[in-house]
């Protein structure tokens, strides 16, 4: 049975994401919403997925564990892996890789790491939403190496994406599945010329406020390049 789910949320962590976005409200909104799964998308940050496990856990949730990575080349690359210390383990490559700026939080917001009781652990320094210095192939490639499967986010919008930076979708490197945030430009894309046909399409709700949550619900088969790293999870 396809899995209801939402693949692309962001929490208090990302400078961002509303401080009502905390691991518990965002597991008991996507609960409350009738979603089976949900992947926590932070940028370039996994602080809050230990918590969000915890929630999901009480809440009889799956999680899928992800990373809304900024690359060298300012392109969202999504990156979803196997278990949630997989995910820290990217999370702590790529804070070695963002610039030395301090998230001035009256300009940019906080980034609030949180138990899953929503009391706060600490506040993450460098400005997360700055691009690291991983470029594309070898953030793609550090996703793959941890077992985990990289997704170019929101490949339809104006900014932050590979088409708006790159111009095409790349041949190199290879990927397996693209999200789109609307699901009704694909054709248009393709038929441009500026995709190759094929590509599994995947949608989320990027979420940043508890009311985006399950904006845009996915179903997630058996078939999608995402589910080996699923499969097992309760
Ligand atoms: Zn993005
Ligand atoms: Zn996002």
């Amino acid at each position: 049975m396809p899995l209801r789910c939402d693949l692309h949320l962001h929490s208090c962590l990302s400078p961002c994401g509303d401080e009502q976005m905390t691991p518990a409200n965002i597991a008991g909104f996507a609960k409350l919403a009738g979603l089976e799964l949900i992947s926590l998308t932070d940028h370039n940050a996994a602080d809050n997925l230990p918590a969000i496990q915890r929630a999901c856990d009480a809440y009889g949730l799956r999680l899928l564990p992800g990373i809304e990575m900024n690359t060298a080349e300012e392109i969202h690359l999504l990156c979803y892996l196997p278990t949630v210390d997989a995910a820290l383990a990217l999370s702590a490559e790529i804070r070695r890789r963002l610039p030395p700026v301090p998230c001035e939080e009256r300009i940019f917001g906080a980034q609030v790491v949180m138990d899953e009781e929503d009391r706060e652990l600490g506040r993450v320094q460098p400005l997360l939403v700055s691009g690291c210095s991983m470029g594309l192939e070898e953030a793609a490639a550090r996703c793959r190496a941890l077992g985990g499967v990289p997704v170019p986010a929101h490949i339809d919008r104006e900014s932050y994406s590979v088409l708006s930076v790159l111009g095409v979708m790349p041949e190199l490197p290879p990927f397996e599945a693209v999200e789109l945030h609307d699901p009704k430009k694909l054709e248009e894309l393709v038929g441009s010329g500026r995709i190759a046909p094929g590509y599994e399409l995947l949608t989320g709700s990027d979420a940043h406020y508890l009311e985006q949550i399950a904006a845009c619900p996915h179903l997630l088969g058996e078939d999608s390049v995402l589910w080996p790293l699923i499969c097992g999870r309760g």
